[in-house]
């Protein structure tokens, strides 16, 4: 199973796709995750992406997609993948395609999460992050079982910077003129399965279940 997650940054990508991976034994790959660690660890292409997810802008295209590539080369991936914030860019859409075209395995459905404005504020201003593991909580629709602490490993969850208000505007105009129309590129290509990202947790979950199935079928 070759999966893409698309949708508006809060649209509860990420949550999902650490649940649906784990169902299915899938790779999940989220480039936000891994931007954010090669930025703590201090690598090259850590000091290099820095001010751009600081900014909530899109980190460029050649630095991603070579990060992509390495990911997708290991074991694990091989198997079946969750891509979570990628592709972000045609550029990067295009890219994918000729690497999974080597493959002869094309994607099995890009899962769109069409997202009312609301609910990507509400989830994006609420959200905690743990800056160790990745894991997402939300302060009132997710709780970790301790205020503040992690349930996967136990560190202190942190508000990301780039889920402040004043970012958040930003990051959400760079995902209507870059992301959006992947849209339009995944349907053309009778991949993308639409989804509300409005929906409660579980039934999110159950929805996308189904949804992963059918399209192996
Ligand atoms: P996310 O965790 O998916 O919300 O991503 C956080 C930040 O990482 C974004 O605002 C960008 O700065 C950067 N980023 C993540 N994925 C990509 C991508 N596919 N292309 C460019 N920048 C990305």
């Amino acid at each position: 199973m070759k999966l893409v997650f698309l949708g508006p940054p809060g649209a509860g990508k990420g949550t999902l796709a650490v649940r649906l991976a784990d169902h299915f034994s899938l790779a999940h790959i989220a480039t936000g995750d891994l931007l954010r660690l090669n930025v703590k660890e201090g690598t090259e292409l850590g000091k290099k992406a820095k001010s751009f997810l600081g900014q909530g802008a899109l980190v460029p295209d050649d630095l991603v997609i070579a990060m992509v590539k390495e990911r997708l080369k290991k074991p694990d991936a091989k198997k079946g993948f969750i891509l979570d914030g990628f592709p972000r860019t045609t550029a990067q859409a295009e890219a994918l395609d000729h690497v999974l075209s080597k493959d002869g395995i094309p994607l099995s459905c890009v899962a769109y999460f069409d997202t009312s404005l609301k609910t990507i504020t509400d989830r994006l201003s609420g959200r905690r992050t743990c800056p160790q593991c990745g894991m997402s909580f939300h302060i009132r629709n997710i709780p970790p079982k301790r205020e503040g602490v992690c349930d996967r490993c136990g560190s202190a969850l942190v508000q990301r910077e780039d889920d402040k208000e004043a970012t958040i505007h930003h990051r959400l105009d760079v995902y209507e003129h870059e992301t959006a129309p992947l849209i339009q590129y995944y349907q053309k290509k009778n991949l993308l399965k639409k989804t509300s990202g409005d929906r409660p947790l579980q039934e999110q979950f159950e929805f996308l279940k189904n949804m992963c199935l059918e399209s192996v079928a």
